[in-house]
């Protein structure tokens, strides 16, 4: 189960990312080690940390209203551009404000989300110089992967749900003892028949198979700007790959190529 984060900070579902931010600095106004040594405190701030890192990150707010958890994601987005979940984005000014940094990212135990962000999208837009100068706008055809509209994202056959793992009863990882030179070794590893997601599609949804998304070709109109320039990129945000289990979309990258010099 996903943790609920807008209760770690006393927040409701609606509120703004200002009452969020309140919130916050109110708590870690009491919970700061410095000012509170108690071990459930600390234990306390580092959740608060965490929930904050998350609502505030407009992506995994978004992820965590699709009923997902964006820290246990395990991998497997592939493909695409960089990863929107590289690094803490945002934080940094509270946390330098407060603390002088360093963060704590208290990862998170647990079956990992079925709902991921999706990956960002490239496309390259020949022009020709007097377009660049002018600027221009411009059909692009563009194939993405969007929300599978049968099951809207959640991967199951429409009135059917998704069943707890009987492999790992829902934890979304198998230990296993291994003997070695050392003695015995308790590792554990994603449940090889849920793949970590804690739970099954027993009846996957026809459309998308059970990813949540189907590839889509669709048209969308690109404004260039006037004074563009070989190798610069528009962004169009939202555009990109809808992610696995319906995640909000990456963002589509247009890249202007110049044409050598000629009349169209
Ligand atoms: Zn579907
Ligand atoms: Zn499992």
């Amino acid at each position: 189960m996903a943790r609920d984060y807008y209760a770690t900070l006393g927040v409701a579902r609606e509120a703004t990312p200002e009452q969020i931010k309140r919130a916050y600095r109110k708590l870690a106004r009491e919970l700061h080690p410095d000012v509170n040594p108690d071990e459930a405190a600390q234990e306390r701030f580092r959740e608060v940390t965490t929930a904050y890192e998350v609502l505030s990150d407009p992506k995994k707010r978004q992820v965590v209203d699709l009923g997902g958890d964006p820290l246990s994601n395990g991998g497997g987005a592939g493909g695409g551009m960089g990863d929107p979940f590289a690094g803490f984005g945002g934080l940094g000014d509270i946390m330098d404000a407060f603390f002088g940094g360093g963060a704590a990212g208290g990862g998170g135990r647990g079956p990992r989300s079925r709902v991921q962000p999706g990956s960002d999208a490239l496309l390259r837009l020949e022009l020709t110089l007097e377009d660049c100068a002018s600027g221009v706008n411009r059909d692009i055809t563009v194939d993405t992967a969007v929300l599978c509209d049968s099951c809207d994202g959640g991967g199951s056959r429409v009135g059917s749900a998704p069943s707890t793992c009987d492999t790992c009863g829902g934890r979304g990882e198998v230990q296993s003892v291994q003997r070695s030179f050392l003695g015995q070794v308790m590792t554990s590893r994603p449940c090889p028949v849920c793949r970590g997601f804690g739970e099954v599609i027993t009846d996957p949804c026809q459309q998308c198979g059970g990813d949540g998304r189907v590839r889509a070709r669709r048209t969308i109109t690109v404004k260039i700007p006037a004074g563009v320039g070989d190798g610069m990129r528009v962004r169009l945000a939202g555009e990109g790959e809808v992610g696995p289990g319906g995640g909000p979309a990456g963002d589509l990258f247009v890249e202007v190529e110049e044409l050598p010099h000629e009349r169209r």
